[in-house]
């Protein structure tokens, strides 16, 4: 079996890493940008602060702080006007996005619609996008996603709610910039969910069907990095050494997964974030003590090793015993940095019972529960989705 590995070109890591801005885009030959961020950014003075280094640096750019979370394609056809405007009566170069996975996202859907147009949904799975777009620097503000390192956009078909998974080479950034100073205002919430985004990227890409040594090792080190920190950075915003670890731990989850994929988390997840508006780690929050406890006997020594990475039990246990630790640790995580069940979160139980079928029809559709290491039917999704309610 071969693998077919895609990071991004350049990556500059560490404090102060966002003053690099314009050197980054000469190396990348950007010469008239479009910023993508939103209202936060600019609220926290990061858009500012980023803007001072260009025009210092004598490079013009556009912008759209617009960008919504979890973006449907509503508010990316927004974006994608202002990017045909172009610039002083030029096109736009490239693409800059500032901001967690939704400004990234949103980039890299305009990355593709720029020069080959269409709609969002013309370049969903089962469709691989691997012509060429414009090229993103994607420099994250939440250390969650992963997105500036994986070959995935992720955009909410605003006419059935679909989360529509794209995937390619289109996809993947040219650059990314991970300065942890930009971290350090996520409130609580934000840091926790997604900061159990980024480890279950880690923990399904381990445990996926197209793992590889690879993807293995990134995975790996994503554990190592998130699973003794999130407490740490979720009880103390300022604690730089947690948020560093959290940001290039979410880095290399996000390069394992895109090189391996995710599993059925994230298959049940999209569905949930899309119908219910969860934030997408909160809703992979909710599902990953159950969904680990029914794959676990389809892979015990993967699931093992990813207990023994995060620190929960030592090298020399039996797998069945770091196991059973590893479902102890998911579930005091969630308990400890309040996670919801779906109920708890105020869904309607109506609703919840009335979508289960189509919600498992479009997590199969993604593809992601076929890498899981235990395949489920449609029925066991829905049973999954009753397990975890209330
Ligand atoms: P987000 O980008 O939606 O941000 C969540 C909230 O936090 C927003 O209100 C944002 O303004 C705010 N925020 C961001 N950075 C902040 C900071 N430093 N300080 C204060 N507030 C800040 O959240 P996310 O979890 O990063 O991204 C979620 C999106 O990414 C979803 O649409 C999800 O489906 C997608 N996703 C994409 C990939 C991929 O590989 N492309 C992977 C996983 C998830």
């Amino acid at each position: 079996m071969t693998h077919s590995i895609v990071l991004p070109r350049l990556i500059r890591t560490g404090s102060g890493a966002l003053g690099q801005l314009p050197d980054l885009l000469t190396a990348c030959g950007v010469k008239r940008p479009l910023i993508v961020t939103d209202a936060t950014m600019v609220e926290l003075g990061y858009l500012a602060r980023l803007g001072q280094g260009l025009a210092q640096a004598g490079i013009k750019s556009g912008l759209f702080d617009a960008t919504e979370p979890e973006p449907t394609e509503t508010s990316v056809l927004v974006a994608e006007a202002i990017l045909r405007a172009g610039l002083d009566g030029q096109a736009f170069d490239g693409l800059v996005a500032l901001g967690g996975g939704s400004a990234i996202d949103t980039a890299k859907a305009l990355a593709v619609l720029g020069p080959h147009g269409g709609r969002m949904r013309d370049y969903k799975v089962p469709r691989i996008v691997d012509e060429p777009g414009l090229p993103v620097i994607a420099i994250p503000t939440t250390a969650g996603t992963g997105s500036e390192a994986t070959r995935v956009t992720v955009i909410t078909d605003p006419d059935n709610d679909e989360k529509m998974l794209c995937m390619g080479l289109a996809f993947m950034p040219v650059a990314a910039i991970l300065d942890p100073d930009l971290t350090l205002s996520l409130p609580p919430r934000v840091t926790a969910d997604t900061g159990i985004d980024a480890l279950t990227h880690a923990i399904e890409a381990y445990v996926s069907r197209k793992a590889s040594r690879f993807s293995d090792q990134q995975a790996l080190a994503a554990m190592r990095l998130i699973a003794p920190n999130l407490r740490r950075a979720f009880h103390d915003g300022e604690d730089r050494q947690a948020r560093e670890a959290l940001l290039i731990g979410a880095c290399f989850g996000g390069i394992a997964f895109s090189n391996a994929s995710v599993a059925l988390v994230h298959g049940m997840s999209r569905p949930i974030g899309a119908f219910f508006h969860v934030p997408h780690g909160l809703s992979n929050a909710m599902l990953l003590p159950a969904v680990t406890t029914w794959s676990i006997p389809a892979a015990p020594t993967r699931y093992a090793d990813c207990a023994r990475a995060m620190g929960v039990v030592g090298d020399g246990v039996s797998d069945e015993i770091a196991n059973t630790a590893l479902l102890d640790e998911l579930r005091a995580l969630n308990a400890e940095l309040g996670v919801p069940t779906p109920a708890g979160f105020g869904i309607q139980p109506e609703r919840w019972q009335q979508l289960r079928p189509l919600m498992a029809e479009q997590a199969l559709a993604s593809g992601s529960p076929g890498n899981n290491p235990r395949i489920p039917t449609h029925d066991e999704i829905i049973a999954l989705y009753d397990e975890v309610w209330g």
